[in-house]
């Protein structure tokens, strides 16, 4: 048995055309059933629902055998166990560093001001400001980012940003951009090496029909 682990919503939704192309089609709709294991057409491969940022726990520990998930959430994850061959380019986005309109960001950057920084990525806030040389307070949050600048918790936030239209909504200004993120398959270093057939079946499926969109 084969099980992939994936995250209701974008990154599902836009994995259904890779996995198609690798002869796999989900039976049924997340939106539409309580399951948390998914059947497929394939007798022998299943897919698991779980959370975005459960996935690559459920990878590390071979909970799954495979799982799409984020560049963001494997850098705070770490990389422990798990084998990243593919860079889907699908969930694109980037991660960025806001703050309240009018606030000078620059200006508390170059006086060396102690910044208090709210998010959600403290592994990717902490090395961008240390290569920076800025000194910062982290704030760990869960969700909401974008209420800190704004209700004085914060200076700034560490969010991923697509459109930019959640930072205008609530007058915030994107001021840095930290990296660009998009989703990435992710192996169980041991899985591959005992079902090393079926696993390289989907690898490599999913690697042509990427060259296919290239
Ligand atoms: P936007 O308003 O289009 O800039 O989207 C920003 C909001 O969507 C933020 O709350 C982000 O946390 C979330 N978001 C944007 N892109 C992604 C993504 N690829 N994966 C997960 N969340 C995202």
């Amino acid at each position: 048995m084969i099980t992939l682990a994936l995250s209701k919503g974008r990154i599902f939704d836009e994995t259904l055309p890779l996995l198609r192309s690798a002869g796999i089609e989900v039976l049924d709709d997340p939106e539409k059933t309580r399951k948390l294991i998914l059947a497929t057409n394939r007798p022998e491969v299943r897919v698991v629902l779980v959370r975005a940022t459960d996935v690559p726990t459920y990878v590390q520990y071979g909970g799954a055998d495979l799982g799409i998930t984020g560049l963001d959430t494997l850098i705070e994850h770490g990389n422990e166990g798990l084998y990243q061959p593919l860079d889907l380019r699908i969930a694109q986005c980037r991660v960025s560093v806001a703050v309240r309109e009018g606030y000078d960001y620059a200006a508390a950057v170059r006086q060396g001001a102690r910044l208090r920084v709210a998010t959600k990525y403290v592994t990717i806030a902490r090395d961008f400001f240390a290569a920076k040389g800025v000194h910062v307070d982290l704030i760990k949050l869960y969700g909401s980012m974008e209420l800190a600048p704004l209700t004085g918790l914060a200076d700034a936030i560490v969010d991923l940003v697509s459109t930019g239209n959640t930072l205008k909504a609530n007058n915030l200004v994107e001021v840095e951009r930290i990296m660009d993120i998009s989703a990435r398959l992710v192996v169980n270093q041991a899985a591959l090496k005992l079902k090393r057939e079926p696993l390289r079946h989907i690898v490599d499926a999913f690697g042509r029909a990427l060259e296919t969109t290239a």
